[in-house]
């Protein structure tokens, strides 16, 4: 059906509302928060669309989604071609449907974003995306005849899976190498189910493997195998590295050794991949920190994601501790609204100087500090100063520390003549994603440092394009 509303009136229907749990009844359980639009209100939110003639939203989108095709087919309802018209762009729809800070993004950008509230497009791509999943009618795109090449990627996140899946199609050889037990990287250890069900991700895996890739977990590649041996050994005519950002950054304090504190990346890869959270069917050891209290420091996603978790695992309180205010948290807004909602207590302007020891090596609480903000830093945010005097005592069973990663190094240090830059992250090329080593291509944080999920795809897809052009036209490259 064709939008039957003139754009005045389109511009008076309301943003529809994305149904989700209660906040009370979900603190208390790993199940999705937000429950998806039905047919209505996805047909309503459709209709708010202006169907502009040079369309900014897709601008706004890194791997450009052609957002006004797919809405009009929504409207049209023909969700299973809106699905395939994302799938063009994006091989993951269900994923960044649900993760993407679309407010920076392609809803950002959206003509209707300043005076009546962006077009909902997150939502719909969510909604047709999971309409796909749940039909079990995901279709199979064409796959070229094979090239007799092979191609290794290193690395299973959203950088690795959309380089994978574009270079089946082409027709090359794939075999994805993971160092963890499962495909998915940050998707699957670091995001938790509450955000993001597992089972998406499981579901794109079969998928992807029904294209034709393989997958091989528990590899890692610098350890198990290197580059070299890939390439000179075992015959991959190309090497894709996205090995992501993993690294744990810790704050350099006293006594962040004491049992009790953690990295955000220990904490939620026990809790996603070691399955903490289904206790007793798992019995992954943590701190028992039921009704007692936990602070996660940092203000990004992977710290709202940790803090939320640890309510939900039963801390009695649980609350943030970040050294700026709610206005400069790099997290995505509907993180912050629902861990309020959930009673997630912010103390902003506040930093731990100090963990504190109980006597027997384990964690007592922290001494923090009261900040005030100052003149904007490299970043473009206020820097945090310290407040003299303005020291205090917090009791605490665990502490979480996400102030952010740096690069996973196994690989640059086992691989001879790959360039990286002073923090130790691969450089490559920003439009071919090409390293300094011949036939080697990297992408997504362990290029860009931590980053999102769909530029990671955006670079999985150029250096996809590039690994075919160098394969398919050697003399050139
Ligand atoms: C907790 C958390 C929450 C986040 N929330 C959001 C969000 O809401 N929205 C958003 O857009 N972004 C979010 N991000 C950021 C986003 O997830 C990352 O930017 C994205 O996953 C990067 O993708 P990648 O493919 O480069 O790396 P990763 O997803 O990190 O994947 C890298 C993979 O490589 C594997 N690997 C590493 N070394 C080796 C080796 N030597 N051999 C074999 N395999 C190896 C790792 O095990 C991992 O599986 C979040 C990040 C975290 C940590």
């Amino acid at each position: 059906m064709a939008n039957p509303l003139p754009p005045k009136e389109r511009t008076k229907i309301s943003r529809q509302k994305m149904p989700e749990q209660e906040p009370e009844h979900r603190r208390q359980n790993f199940t999705e928060v937000n429950l998806g639009l039905n047919f209505h209100l996805a047909t309503q939110e459709a209709m708010r669309c202006l169907e502009c003639a040079h369309p900014k939203c897709i601008d706004g989108c890194p791997v450009g989604v052609k957002v006004k095709d797919f809405i009009a087919l929504v409207l049209a309802g023909d969700y299973l071609a809106a699905a395939a018209k994302i799938r063009e762009d994006n091989i993951l729809p269900a994923v960044t449907g649900r993760v993407c800070p679309q407010e920076d993004q392609c809803e950002g950008t959206c003509i209707m974003n300043k005076k009546f509230g962006a077009v909902g497009i997150g939502y719909l791509e969510r909604f047709v995306a999971d309409y796909e999943r749940e039909s079990g009618q995901i279709g199979l795109p064409a796959i070229a005849p094979p090239t007799g090449k092979k191609v290794a990627i290193v690395g299973s996140g959203p950088a690795g899976l959309s380089a994978a899946g574009d270079l089946v199609q082409k027709g090359h050889q794939v075999h994805v190498f993971e160092a963890l037990h499962e495909i998915g990287g940050v998707l699957v250890y670091g995001i938790p189910e509450f955000r993001l069900p597992k089972g998406i991700i499981r579901q794109q895996v079969d998928y992807m493997r029904a294209m034709g890739v393989e997958f091989e977990t528990n590899v890692v590649v610098g350890r198990t195998v290197t580059i070299d041996e890939l390439m000179e050994k075992e015959g991959y005519d190309a090497v894709f590295i996205g090995t992501g950002a993993g690294l744990p950054q810790f704050m350099g304090i006293p006594g962040e050794h004491l049992n009790g504190v953690y990295s955000a990346n220990e904490f939620l890869t026990r809790i996603n991949l070691m399955h903490a959270y289904e206790f007793p069917k798992y019995d992954e050891p943590m701190v028992d920190f039921r009704g007692k209290n936990v602070a996660v420091i940092g203000g990004g996603n992977t710290a709202l994601d940790a803090i939320r978790s640890a309510l939900r695992l039963g801390a009695g309180k649980a609350f943030i501790l970040y050294r700026r205010s709610e206005a400069e948290m790099p997290a995505r807004k509907e993180e912050v609204k629902h861990a309020q909602q959930e009673g997630i207590e912010f103390q902003v302007l506040a930093a731990p100087l100090e963990f504190l020891d109980d006597g027997k090596g384990w964690l007592a609480g922290a001494r923090c500090q009261k900040m005030a903000l100052g003149e904007p830093d490299a970043s473009g945010r206020r820097r945090p100063v310290p407040i003299e005097g303005s020291e205090y005592e917090i009791p605490l069973a665990v502490a979480v520390i996400a102030i952010g990663t740096s690069a996973n190094p196994i690989v640059q240090s086992t691989t001879p003549g790959l360039n990286t830059n002073k923090r130790n992250y691969i450089e490559a090329d920003a439009t071919t994603q090409r390293t300094s080593r011949k036939g080697v291509f990297a992408g997504g944080d362990i290029v860009t440092g931590s980053a999102t999920v769909i530029l990671a795809m955006g670079a999985g897809r150029r250096a996809a394009k590039s690994i075919h052009e160098y394969l398919t036209t050697p003399g050139t490259w």
